[in-house]
């Protein structure tokens, strides 16, 4: 076997072990689905997800949410922070929906309960995502009264802990210093909404065709189910544009593949040059190769954040929102097929696999 084979299959054997804790995602609602448009979430548990199982991208996105989360957890022990609880479960039952929540770390002192919530982004936006709000508000609220039903009155308070991937920066939402209060009424209201989406999952299940609810946004750009999704079948059909899309699709894979070849060349040449004293070589007459070292200065945002908050300013209130249009080309598993594949499932008498229906970028399951 080869040696990415290797890897591919290791990165996915772990991913698979990691979130087998969170059960069968086909029986329950998870608190980062609650946000989520309702026809994703639906289809996501119908059908089970389009994207791949077994592809590389998606395991290895998973896994660095899970060793952000081990690295998160190193650093906190290492400061003497104890009493903190990992992957904690709470299950709700409201008006018969199963509704799952497993909150990344718990930290117990003796007048405040924390919430962490710890996503590992590409890079970190301004604001949280909604839906990553509405996760929290849950988690807030949820053990809130799973501690009151103990007759425990400490506060909850939680922060979400954002990472990003490109550039290693961190930061915390709300922001440094404060935090998410559990919001009763915005749980009750979401909660009320899973049961309406629970409803449509059952009706579908049973072989109804209810009209689905959607919510487009941003997150559509990572929806793996537009190929079902009711918005994307009033889509304009262009069959000529697939020789282009083709085109375009070959395009990208050489892309991809010559940046890999000039990654590695560039490491062999760096591990000959970075040998020699000087750390440049003479290949030929007029041609050298030398180690270079690249200095970035990059804006601490925290700092500025904090700077402003001081000035009674907000960084959003010096931000400019830009846009730009462009093309993103999305395959989805044909209809028919995750049909069959879904009808074939059940007829086994399993469910399909409904896995976390993220953006795959940073979303995480409950
Ligand atoms: S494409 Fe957008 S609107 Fe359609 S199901 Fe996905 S998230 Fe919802």
């Amino acid at each position: 076997m080869q040696y990415l084979e290797i890897l591919r299959k290791g990165a996915i054997a772990l991913s698979k072990k990691n979130s087998s804790h969170l059960g069968d995602r086909g029986e329950y609602i998870g608190a980062s689905e609650l946000g989520l448009c309702p026809a994703r979430v639906i289809l996501g548990k119908v059908y089970g997800s389009n994207d791949s199982e077994d592809t590389l991208d998606s395991a290895n996105l998973k896994n660095l949410g899970h060793i952000q989360e081990d690295y998160l957890e190193a650093r906190l022990l290492s400061q003497g922070f104890k009493d903190i609880e990992r992957e904690y479960e709470i299950q709700l039952d409201h008006h018969g929906v199963q509704i799952q929540l497993h909150l990344d770390f718990v930290w117990r002192t003796p007048k405040v309960v924390l919430v962490i919530e710890s996503k590992n982004m590409r890079t970190i936006p301004s604001e949280p995502w909604d839906s990553q709000v509405i996760q929290m508000n849950a988690q807030v609220c949820a053990l809130k009264l799973e501690l009151e039903a103990k007759g425990d009155n400490r506060q909850v308070l939680g922060i979400i802990h954002a990472s990003a991937r490109a550039t290693g920066e961190e930061t915390v939402f709300p922001a440094p210093g404060e935090f998410y209060h559990p919001d009763f009424a915005a749980f009750r209201f979401y909660l009320d909404k899973a049961v309406e989406t629970w409803d449509l999952i059952e009706a579908m299940r049973n072989g109804a065709s209810p009209r689905l609810p959607i919510e487009p946004g941003p997150l559509c750009n990572w929806c793996s189910h537009i190929a079902m999704c009711p918005r994307f079948q009033r889509a304009h059909e262009v069959p000529e544009m697939i020789e282009l899309v083709r085109q375009f699709n070959e395009a990208k894979a050489v892309q991809k593949e010559a940046k890999q070849r000039e990654e590695d060349f560039k490491a062999q040449m760096l591990a000959i040059v970075s040998q020699v004293p000087k750390g440049w070589v003479k290949v030929e007459d007029e041609v050298f190769v030398k180690s270079i070292t690249r200095t970035q200065t990059r804006l601490n945002t925290d700092k500025v954040k904090d700077y402003l908050r001081a000035q009674g300013e907000a960084l959003v209130n010096f931000q400019n929102v830009t846009s730009s249009v462009g093309v993103s080309v999305v395959k989805n598993e044909p209809r028919e097929k995750a049909k069959a594949k879904a009808r074939a499932k059940a007829k086994k008498g399993e469910q399909p696999p409904a896995k976390a229906d993220e953006a795959t970028d940073d979303a995480k399951a409950a």
